[in-house]
């Protein structure tokens, strides 16, 4: 979707766009802040994107669209150009880092190559005997030392600070690297984060001959919470459900956001019995409680969920898996919703 719009923006209807972008934001009272502006040229580059159901969502609830919303939807859909940039930049100065390393030892080698060769002299002028001789050689030799000495220091307190920044740098390296697989919404694993594992976690499968189980999850009749209630709302509750799933889908399973209102649960080395009983903890807790809203303390009523779960079968593909539990979820729906379907019949847990 980046890719499109960055060409949109660089082709000769770039300015009639803008336009378009400007009036938008105009007729629906959005300032036209930076991130705003690519947030509204992306709606209207892609009106199906899921980035466009959710402004439209918000121009529907005729809810502003405050600052604090065009972040959220910026972090959630447009997060990748600015990790990137972050990365970037990381990387580049950890290469001035390395680089002024690699100048500081190439400078100590030079300089002991000198004194080898002084050394190298003084030994033939030792043959030589004479006391002066020998007297002029030491001094020669003690400055040589010093100077090597001198040099070894810097070195020393070059490569500590060095080693300082290194690891300053691997430390933010590592956040950026975080944040570029976490929802900022939920601090679950995002979609990506999620993609990664799920490969891996097949691969791992395969390869050991091991099982694994994949759950997807989502909240039941949304759409008219969110019409009900409002975005903001509609964001508490997938937090909430969000935190009742990261529990249950703590490590070596892992939870994720997939989408706006979906979830994802991978289950390393668990067959479908024990994913199910999962599932059906999570489903009794999420519409066990009954949420208040945060700003009115209004009754919301219960939330429920439904789920559907495929074990891996041995020789199958990543996207075979994701099918049959999408279609597993869809049977949920289907079925009444508030409940988990599973691809293949269950044996019932002991
Ligand atoms: P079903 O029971 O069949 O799942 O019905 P539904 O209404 O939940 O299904 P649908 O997928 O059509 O609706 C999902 C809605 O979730 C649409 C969108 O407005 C809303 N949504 C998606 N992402 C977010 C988000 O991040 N925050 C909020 N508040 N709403 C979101
Ligand atoms: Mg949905
Ligand atoms: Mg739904």
């Amino acid at each position: 979707m980046s890719a499109d719009v960055e060409t949109v923006l660089r082709a000769p209807q770039a300015y009639a766009m803008a336009r378009k972008a400007i009036q938008a934001m105009e007729a629906h009272k959005v300032w036209p802040t930076p991130v705003n502006f690519e947030l509204w040229v992306h709606y209207l580059c892609d009106k199906e994107s899921p980035l466009a159901a959710e402004i439209d969502q918000l121009i529907e609830s005729g809810e502003a669209f405050t600052d604090a919303v065009g972040e959220q939807l910026a972090a959630q859909y447009l997060p990748k150009a600015k990790l990137d940039g972050e990365i970037m930049q990381a990387g580049d100065a950890l290469a001035q880092e390395l680089d002024s390393v690699s100048r500081a030892i190439e400078s100590a080698r030079e300089t002991s190559e000198a004194y080898g060769q002084q050394l190298a002299t003084a030994h033939k002028s030792l043959e030589a005997e004479d006391a002066t001789a020998i007297k002029a050689m030491v001094e020669t030799l003690t400055t040589a030392t010093q100077r090597v000495q001198r040099e070894n220091r810097t070195l020393e307190t070059q490569l500590a600070d060095t080693t300082a920044e290194v690891s300053r740098l691997r430390e933010h390296l590592e956040l950026v690297r975080r944040d570029a697989m976490t929802d900022a919404l939920t601090n679950l694993a995002n979609r990506k984060a999620f993609d990664e594992a799920l490969e891996r976690t097949c691969a791992q499968a395969e390869a050991d001959g091991q099982v694994m189980t994949l759950a997807v999850i989502d909240i039941d009749h949304f759409k008219s919470f969110n019409d009900t209630w409002g975005h903001q709302t509609g964001d508490q509750v997938i937090r909430y459900v969000a935190s009742v799933i990261g529990r249950a889908g703590h490590p070596p399973r892992l939870s994720a956001r997939y989408g706006g209102e979906e979830f994802a649960i991978i289950f390393p080395g668990e067959g479908a019995a024990t994913a199910l009983a999962t599932l059906e903890e999570i489903r009794e807790e999420v519409s066990s409680r009954v949420l208040k809203r945060r700003s009115t303390n209004e009754d919301l009523g219960a939330i429920t969920i439904s789920a559907g779960l495929a074990e891996r079968r041995p020789g199958e593909a990543v996207s075979g898996l994701v099918e049959r539990a999408d279609a597993a979820l869809y049977a949920s729906k289907r079925g009444g919703r508030n409940r988990t379907s599973t691809a293949d019949p269950v044996a019932a847990a002991a």
